[in-house]
């Protein structure tokens, strides 16, 4: 994971100020990546960290923090190439939002693909309802993110979407009901979490006042829902992840107690029964 150093326009005023009210861009960087730290350090501690995972590993950049396709194309292609340039890295996956993507940052991507590296795109859609993605304060619509995956599809790059689950308002049955919305997109893969109500966070403030405006899962019923989910879900979408965790110093709810790997587990265990 690396943090080019990026912003996001849900913070910086062009979209929003403050960001997503569940945004808290602390809790998903590693200690090794630091904004302060050059990319190509950023690289190096991150090799570190996996040394001796497996035998002769090669790594796909991840640009995660922030929105890392947000900047001029000739910061966007320097950063990009910083982290290339490494003779382990075969590719890029860049982390960002729908409005942050057009022809020109999608055709920079084409363009190092040409050049023999693995490129995709993740995209924070986290909702499709509309009236969840203004309550969160994403700065977004469901129409932009559908748009995003459409033309990312329209250059042959692998987008990756992130969905939150469980975010106020939404009942179980809208967040099945999101497994047909992406049934009819060109998804290649998912990546889900559960809402993390962090410290600090104007999320968390809402939930203090009002907790029955959010669904209250244990660690069973979280797996339970996410294998209804899939079950729904296309067959040929990958799922790349199926619960998050941020540090347990920050974290408020839900507290499952367990692994993500645990989560993981447990949802191919009911997955294999239904
Ligand atoms: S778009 Fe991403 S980085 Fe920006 S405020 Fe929302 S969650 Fe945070």
């Amino acid at each position: 994971m690396l943090d080019g150093g990026f912003t996001c326009p849900n913070r910086d005023g062009r979209v929003g100020r403050g960001g997503c009210t569940f945004c808290l861009c602390e809790s998903f960087n590693p200690n090794y990546c630091r904004r302060h730290k050059s990319i190509r350090d950023q690289i190096l501690a991150g090799k570190e960290f996996f040394k001796g995972k497996y035998h002769n590993m090669k790594y796909l950049a991840y640009f995660q923090a922030y929105s890392s396709t947000y900047a001029p194309l000739d910061v966007l292609s320097e950063r990009y190439d910083e982290a290339l340039a490494d003779e382990d890295v075969v590719g890029l996956v860049v982390a960002t939002r729908p409005d942050c993507l057009d022809d020109s940052v999608l055709s920079l991507l084409v363009s190092i693909r040409e050049r023999g590296y693995s490129v995709g795109i993740e995209l924070g859609c986290e909702s499709f309802y509309d009236r969840t993605l203004s309550r969160v304060n994403r700065g977004h619509t469901s129409a932009e993110s559908i748009a995003a995956i459409k033309l990312c599809h329209s250059y042959s790059i692998p987008v990756t979407v992130h969905l939150m689950i469980g975010l106020p308002g939404e009942s179980r049955d809208d967040i099945l009901a999101q497994a047909d919305i992406i049934n009819t997109l060109p998804v290649s893969s998912l990546k889900l979490h559960q809402l993390q109500i962090l410290s600090g966070t104007a999320i968390a403030k809402e939930w203090t006042e009002r907790p029955d405006e959010f669904l209250d899962f244990t660690f069973e019923d979280y797996a339970e829902l996410i294998a209804d989910f899939v079950c729904r879900l296309r067959s040929d979408i990958r799922i790349e992840r199926y619960a998050s965790s941020a540090p347990m110093d920050m974290l408020l709810a839900p507290r499952f107690g367990v692994k993500p790997s645990m989560v993981e587990k447990r949802i191919k265990v009911l997955l294999a029964r239904k």
